[in-house]
């Protein structure tokens, strides 16, 4: 049995598998494929992470007040993301 997620963005439920971890560190959102780093995590299917950006999904999950920076975040699923856009 996979356990299942919730996409913070498209809030749709699916397999972890098809999810990218995330975690918050130092206001940091931080990509945790190996889901190794403990903390308050987020789940985000990485082709959402446009629409969690603009709905300000990362501020909802992790509850925080002040300031996230998703540049880390950005640069770990920019090339994944550019794959995307070539596809299409
Ligand atoms: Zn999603």
């Amino acid at each position: 049995m996979v356990p299942m997620r919730s996409c913070i963005a498209c809030r749709s439920r699916e397999s972890s598998k098809e999810l990218l971890h995330l975690v918050v560190i130092d206001g940091q959102v931080t990509p945790d494929p190996d889901r190794i780093l403990s903390g308050r995590g987020a789940w985000l299917h990485p082709r959402c992470f446009e629409v969690a950006k603009a709905r300000r999904s990362f501020h909802r999950a992790f509850k925080s007040g002040g300031d996230l920076l998703t540049a880390e975040l950005e640069l770990y699923l920019k090339p994944s993301l550019m794959i995307t856009k070539e596809q299409k």
